[in-house]
């Protein structure tokens, strides 16, 4: 049989491997308009390829239209796919909170092993090939390359094409509109993990501060939705996990509804203040250390502005109920959002092809037999962590697992 896989990312890659796994009589054609297969996942962790995470679970995602992605999951999960990338020749190690990454921490290095994979696999692999067209020849898909002209006729076809996230790294969607010939529909995707431009004084007093915070989106008085972790203040606004786990919920367009809240003493941290400061107080302890034994600096200095403290204020000065006053302030940063900075810096994207249109117990499509997805280019997307890898690589194995079986 011949099968035609659009996109060598991850997905597509994973694709492949598993329908020669499932015979290797078949035949696999996998085209990618960029120059070099896998771009994306060169650029991955900072180049370290943060390639799965043991927490990844079906809860973890986000979907713009929500379906039950446990049937993936039940097939495929973050234990699965590193005996898998073993298998490959790709062993991992695992972080304590769960994040893992290749024995060889190079993103390079995984794409190299790939790329030596599908050639020993004899996967034939064509890069600097977009697909611009696709058409039905009785049962098979014929490819439109733009370089090429047409393919041969392909008896199943696997579309791994991504979202429209870091175009500067060959990001495309423009096949997507071959799809409505079949009844699919795109919802428009939504830049996603990507940093968050606000303005206001705290930017240019709190300029390159990083810290641990819990971040809440906010539409009005609605919760969109929060997240834990790392966030860092720049000349533009806020970056980090912490942040760009809840950069979703912010479209650009009326970001001007929208708020952060951020909680500088999350949990244990709010804890540790009371206890500190009830230690001290009525003494000639100095009030700022109660902060700085937890906090940044420039955190606290600019607090102290807020708050018209002198920096030499002793905890004698500040009674129970001004302290109360100020971890309140502590707890409900709100910072009003100008809007996400968007698919150039967004590493990830909500929105594509509708869960509803696809079976995902295999992958094919509900509306073309022999269509089958996998990746990016569904709506789902995951925090930062390896949860966009994991996605990709499980969705293809089970794309090509399914799409490979003998019928
Ligand atoms: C800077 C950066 C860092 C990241 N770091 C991490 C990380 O550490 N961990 C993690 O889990 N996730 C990370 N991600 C996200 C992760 O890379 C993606 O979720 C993943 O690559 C998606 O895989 P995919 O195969 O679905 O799509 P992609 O990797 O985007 O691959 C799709 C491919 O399809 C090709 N294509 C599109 N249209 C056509 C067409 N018409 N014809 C031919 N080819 C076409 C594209 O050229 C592309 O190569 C990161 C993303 C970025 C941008």
């Amino acid at each position: 049989m011949n099968f035609g896989i659009i996109g060598a990312g991850p997905a597509g890659i994973f694709s492949a491997l598993m329908i020669k796994e499932q015979n290797p009589e078949h035949s696999v054609s996998i085209f990618d308009g960029n120059q070099k297969i896998g771009r994306k996942l060169f650029a991955t962790g900072n180049g370290r390829c943060n390639i799965t995470n043991m927490n990844a679970g079906p809860e973890s995602y986000y979907s713009v239209r929500p379906a039950d992605i446990s049937p993936v999951f039940e097939q495929i999960g973050p234990e699965a796919i590193r005996k898998k990338l073993e298998t490959l020749g790709i062993p991992t190690v695992q972080t304590e909170d769960g994040w893992v990454y290749p024995q060889s921490w190079s993103a390079a290095n995984v794409v190299q092993i790939l790329s030596d994979a599908l050639q020993y696999a004899g996967v034939e692999t064509h890069s600097g090939a977009k697909v611009t067209g696709i058409t039905l020849s009785g049962s098979k898909f014929v490819l439109t390359i733009d370089s090429q002209g047409k393919t041969k006729p392909f008896d199943k076809l696997i579309l791994t094409t991504g979202s429209r996230a870091f175009p500067q790294l060959g990001a495309n969607t423009s096949i997507l509109s071959e799809l409505f010939q079949f009844g699919h529909r795109d919802l428009p995707f939504i830049p996603a993990l990507a940093p968050v431009s606000a303005k206001g004084d705290i930017f240019k007093a709190l300029q390159g501060t990083r810290l641990d915070a819990e971040v809440t989106a906010l539409r009005g008085k609605e919760e969109l939705g929060s997240s834990f972790g790392n966030i860092i203040f720049t000349d533009y606004g806020l970056n980090g996990p912490g942040i760009m786990n809840v950069s979703h919920y912010i479209s650009d367009k009326d970001a001007k509804d929208y708020m952060l809240r951020l909680n500088f003493v999350p949990g244990d941290l709010k804890r540790q203040l009371d206890t500190f400061f009830y230690q001290h107080i009525n003494k000639d302890y100095p009030y700022r250390s109660v902060y700085l034994s937890v906090l940044p600096g420039k955190l606290i200095e600019y607090f102290f502005k807020i708050w018209k403290l002198d920096w030499e204020t002793t905890c004698k000065r500040i009674d129970s109920r001004t302290f109360r006053v100020h971890l309140k302030r502590l707890e409900n940063g709100l910072i009003p959002i100008e809007g996400n900075r968007g698919f150039n810096f967004g590493q990830a994207a909500a929105g594509g092809i509708p869960l509803s249109e696809v079976d995902l117990r295999t992958m094919e499509s509900r509306k073309q037999k022999g269509l089958y997805f996998a990746g990016e280019v569904l709506d789902v997307v995951g925090p930062c962590g390896g949860y966009n890898l994991t996605w990709a690589i499980a969705t293809g194995l089970i794309a090509g697992r399914n799409a490979g079986k003998e019928k």
